[in-house]
Order: C-alpha cells, then sequence, then structure tokens
C-alpha cells in the first residue's frame, strides 16, 4: 500500500504539521481517507467547505460552466463573474468588486487600494492600524500587516506604516489615532488564526465612528468570517456597521480558489486599467461555484439553518463546560466558528486532535491549547451529539 505521510514527507516543503490521514473523498459533511475510513470535517478546509463536500449545487454548477469555459483573459467580460458581483455588493455594501485567487491577494489588493488612496484623498494619512495576533495572509504585503512574530519575523517587511493595537481596548485605540495619521483601519471581526478572538460589537462600531470622524478608511477582513460562517453573509454586519472596503475570500468559491474585495464609494473607482491585476481570477469556474454557494445561503434557506444549527452546537458545548469546568473555559466566536479555550498542555491538546481523529472526528488546535471549531452550515443536530460524546470521553481519558 502506498505509504502517503513518507511521500509527503520525501516531496512536500514541511510548512505545515499534517495529520497522518490520506484524503480519497469527501461526500456531505464527512471525509474519508484512502483506506475508507470516515471522519466528520469540523475543518472544512479550514473554513472553505461552508456547504460540506460534494454539495449537489456546487456539482452541478461545476459541471454547467465546466462545459462552456475554464478560463477566459479579463480582456473580455465575464458573466459569472459580473453576476457574482452584483450579488455580493447587494449584500454588502454599495460599490465594486475586484477579484483574486485567495485571501492574502486579496489583503495586497487593499494596500495597493489604501496606498493609492492615501496619495490621492489621504491629507497626510498613511499606513494601517492592525490588531495584535491579526492574521491577514502569508504574501510580503499581507505578512507586514499579520502581527505574528512566528509568521513575520524571518522576512522582509515592506516600509509602510502599520500600528499595532491590542484587541478591543478603546483607549489604545483613540490615542494611536490621535498620535499618528494612519490611512486605515484594519481588522477580522474575529480574530481567527489569532485564537478565535472577537471583537466587541462596541469595539467595532467605535472603529466605525473613529473613522467617520477623521475620514480613515475601515477595512474588515472577512476572509474567513465570512460567507455565512459567523451566522449573517458578513460579520460586520452583526454590529451594523458600514465598511469602505471588505475582505474575502475562503468560502467564497465553493471549494476552488477565489476571494476579492468590495469597495465603497470612496474606494471603488480608484484602481484605473494598469493598476492591479491577476491572469487568473476570477475564474470563471469559481465564479460559478460561487454564485451556487449565494443560491445556497441565500434562496435555499443554508443560511438560516445553518444559525440554527450553530446554536445546538453552541449550547452542547455550554453544557459540556459546566460537566468539565478545570478544563474548558471561554467558548469564543460566534456562528460556526468557535474557539473552545482549554487548560490542556499543548502536548494534551495535540493528543486530543489525534485521539479524536482517531475517533473519526476532524478538529484544529490553534494557539497550540485552542479547540478550533469550523464546522459547515449543514452539520446536523445528530452529527453534533456524536462529536460531543467523542469529546466527553476523550476528555475524560486525557484526565483520568
Ligand atoms: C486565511 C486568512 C487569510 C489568508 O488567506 P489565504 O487564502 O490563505 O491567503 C487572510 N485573512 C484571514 C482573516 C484569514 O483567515
Amino acid at each position: 500500500m502506498t505509504d502517503w505521510l513518507e511521500l509527503d514527507r520525501r516531496y512536500l516543503m514541511p510548512t505545515y504539521h499534517r495529520l497522518p490521514i490520506a484524503i480519497a473523498r469527501g461526500k456531505g459533511n464527512y471525509l474519508y481517507d484512502t483506506e475508507g475510513k470516515s471522519y466528520l470535517d469540523l475543518f472544512t478546509g479550514l473554513a472553505v467547505n461552508i456547504l460540506g463536500h460534494s454539495h449537489p449545487a456546487l456539482l452541478k454548477a461545476l459541471h454547467e460552466q465546466g462545459d462552456r469555459f475554464l478560463h477566459i483573459s479579463n480582456k473580455f467580460l465575464n458573466p459569472p463573474a459580473i453576476r457574482l458581483a452584483e450579488r455580493l455588493t447587494t449584500h454588502s455594501i454599495e460599490g465594486k468588486v475586484f477579484f483574486v485567487n485567495s485571501g492574502a491577494e486579496a489583503t495586497e489588493a487593499a494596500v495597493k487600494l489604501v496606498h493609492k488612496w492615501a496619495g490621492k484623498h489621504g491629507d497626510g494619512k498613511n499606513g494601517f492600524v492592525v490588531m495584535k495576533k491579526s492574521f491577514h495572509g502569508r504574501t510580503l504585503g499581507a505578512v507586514r500587516l499579520t502581527r505574528q512574530p512566528g509568521v513575520y519575523q524571518d522576512f522582509p517587511q515592506p516600509d509602510f506604516p502599520v500600528y499595532e493595537v491590542e484587541p478591543n481596548r478603546i483607549e489604545e485605540l483613540h490615542q494611536i489615532c490621535a498620535e499618528e495619521k494612519p490611512a486605515a483601519l484594519l481588522a477580522e471581526p474575529i480574530l481567527g488564526s489569532g485564537g478565535v478572538q472577537p471583537l466587541d460589537l462596541s469595539y467595532l462600531q467605535e472603529m466605525a465612528r473613529l473613522c467617520r470622524e477623521q475620514g480613515m478608511l475601515l477595512i474588515m477582513d472577512e476572509i474567513q468570517t465570512g460567507v455565512g460562517r459567523t451566522g449573517t453573509l458578513f460579520a460586520y454586519q452583526q454590529a451594523g456597521l458600514k465598511p469602505d472596503l471588505i475582505l474575502f475570500a475562503k468560502g467564497v468559491g465553493g471549494g476552488l480558489p477565489l476571494g476579492g474585495i468590495i469597495a465603497g464609494d470612496r474606494l471603488k473607482d480608484l484602481f484605473q486599467p494598469g493598476d492591479h491585476g491577476t491572469t487568473f481570477a476570477p475564474s470563471p469556474l469559481s465564479a460559478a461555484l460561487g454564485n451556487a454557494v449565494l443560491d445556497v445561503l441565500l434562496d435555499q434557506g443554508q443560511l438560516e439553518q445553518g444559525r440554527k444549527n450553530a446554536q445546538t452546537l453552541w449550547q452542547q458545548l455550554k453544557e459540556l463546560r459546566n460537566r468539565f469546568p478545570a478544563v474548558i473555559g471561554d467558548i469564543r466566536g460566534r456562528g460556526m466558528m468557535i474557539g473552545v479555550d482549554t487548560t490542556l498542555t499543548p502536548e494534551q491538546a495535540a493528543k486530543l486532535q489525534l485521539d479524536l481523529t482517531t475517533d473519526g472526528v476532524l478538529v484544529d488546535i490553534t494557539q497550540q491549547t485552542v479547540i478550533r471549531l469550523l464546522p459547515p452550515l449543514t452539520l446536523t443536530p445528530e452529527e453534533i451529539e456524536g462529536f460531543m460524546q467523542k469529546l466527553q470521553s476523550r476528555l475524560q481519558q486525557i484526565l483520568s
């Protein structure tokens, strides 16, 4: 039998700690390995497969668009992409979209757009305020905005100004904006790889107020929180804001690479021919899947149903915390983006992840001891029940 782990070690750069399972296929909320073992997927490709695997609406869009054309140049009109941009702006802010292939590229586009805005309209303002432990991607511009030393310390840093603040401290935000002249405030509504740290709705609202007052740009990185993950199409909507710029990626392409930025009035016409571009994005195939994702979420009620499923999951996690008050601390996040703080050691947390994998459940561990759950919106109450039983008995074993 093929030893995939050995081949992976030989031929791929070790940029990730991989779980030792080779995936053969996925269906619904399950992945299957090459030996036929099934795994409940509470990981969803790190917040990508929001509708689980092989969703019929996505497969239909894949086949239909695949039969038409897979790629064209941006020098032609791209109907699936135009349709998707129309729907994304209709359901967020009025404005225009620039499509890319990934989250990091969305951040790069934002860096360039904000720089251009600052040069023309910024009145001396320049650079970004970002949150400590933020994650905005790993290309060089994005890594400058990513405030996790492990991600940036060994690499060159472009020299535009970046001001780091502690999340949810309004005083600190006021102080930076008074002392410096940032052009933009950039934040994930819930810091994802920073340990699933939600920004308070009041803090987000204060960011928006400061931007209005001082003429700065408000930018929401919805790359992980967007596309229904937290119960609304975008997470900022729960704070009733109107950002100037929204970054999206991950879930939007239904599993295919797709991302972009949605720019409101102040930014939407700044990029002119030659200012920015990409060969592949928007892939017509990714855009067709994007439209199918929105059909399922918005027209077929999956966003609403996902909210209900998430409530069930939250309720059961809170009950588990009542049973294990010494191990389980804060349960943070919203909707299907959940971080369960534990008092486990990093070794115990790693063992819990492996034990659950043995039991046929995939979860992520972030910041060493936080169980990160990114389930599909299609997760059923029965699947939640099964997961909770396995989690409970593995916790009991580790603690005994
Ligand atoms: C994943 C992520 C990114 C980077 O996206 P890639 O597609 O991996 O480049 C940026 N911002 C946030 C909030 C993310 O979660």
